[in-house]
């Protein structure tokens, strides 16, 4: 009898917290759990904030586990740095106080599994590339979201820097005295080319605040400003992908997230722009691609951490 080999992928999101069962490269089951974390760590010191997301984790899986009791490992994307080195979560600019925590460390004791965490955008990058039927030697992945986050997967693992801040590609400079960013610099790529970037755009233009897919709506229907927040979305990633490009050279450039839906809009601008600021020898060569894979990505990503 063959053995089939199931895993947990945990996708933390902003209100919920996704656990898919995994076997292959197929989710055989997807539960949601309420875990508004960033709540959580507004509201509390972050010590109880820590107990308190540790133990609505702890609950989301025990739950699953009992459901599915031949899981081999559990993954989870979080987001924050995740150390390479003792795999703690260092820190996460949208849980404030959480700080040098052991998710994996604690969950793993508590469940008696072996438990991974890592960045949600390299871990989605990760979950795109275990989707791919061809697999490149590099792969840079950018989700599209309320910010924008990067993962690049190389040789076929994920590499999180030396101190698991590698492609923080959101905060790539791409307009010099440019736009305010949370990260105290100015003119960062997710000022322009995140959902937030686009709906400041609009409202810069015409002093309506509208969302992102209300623009892009705006877009399709023919109103001008709409389509030059999208086109400034597509250049300013045009900006980032070439820098990337010239860095690291991949052969493929996955776009995915919320945002990536309105590919349509930014594609053009984005590869007028990619043209312009890449080296001859370089056109043509990196191939973009927008992710079919869904919300998928991140759960597949996630539930092979451990394989
Ligand atoms: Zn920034």
């Amino acid at each position: 009898m063959s053995t089939i080999i199931e895993r947990l992928g945990v996708d933390i999101g902003g209100t919920n917290l996704r656990v898919g069962v995994v076997r292959g490269l197929e989710v055989v089951h997807e539960l949601r759990f309420p875990a508004d974390f960033s709540s959580i760590c507004k509201q509390h010191a972050p010590a109880t904030a820590w107990q308190e997301i540790l133990r609505i984790t702890l609950s989301a899986l025990q739950q699953v586990v009992a459901e599915y009791p031949r899981v081999a490992g559990v993954g989870i994307g979080f987001p924050g740095f995740i150390s390479p080195e003792s795999g703690r979560v260092v820190q996460s600019p949208n849980l404030p106080g959480l700080r040098d925590v052991d998710l994996a460390g604690e969950l793993s004791d508590l469940l008696g599994l072996p438990v991974k965490v890592e960045n949600d955008a390299l871990v989605a990058a990760f979950g795109e590339y275990m989707l791919l039927a061809e697999k490149p030697r590099s792969m840079v992945y950018l989700g599209l979201g309320t910010g924008v986050g990067g993962g690049l997967i190389h040789g076929g693992q994920p590499y999180p820097g030396d101190h698991g801040m590698a492609m923080e590609v959101g905060h790539i400079i791409v307009t010099p005295h440019g736009r305010k960013c949370g990260c105290g610099n100015l003119g960062c790529l997710e000022q322009y080319a995140a959902a937030t970037g686009v709906i400041a755009s609009y409202a810069e233009a015409t002093g309506e605040q509208l969302l992102a897919h209300e623009i892009a709506a705006r877009a399709k229907a023919g109103d001008s400003h709409a389509q030059a927040a999208y086109d400034l979305a597509g250049s300013t990633l045009g900006i980032a992908i070439a820098h990337l490009a010239k860095t690291l050279d991949p052969a493929l450039v996955l776009i995915g997230g919320g945002m990536s839906q309105a590919w349509p809009l930014m594609q053009k601008a984005l590869k007028d722009q990619l043209h312009q600021d890449l080296i001859p020898v370089l056109r043509d060569k990196t191939q973009i691609v927008v992710s079919g894979s869904g919300d998928q990505a991140g759960i597949i990503g996630a539930a092979y951490l451990t394989a």
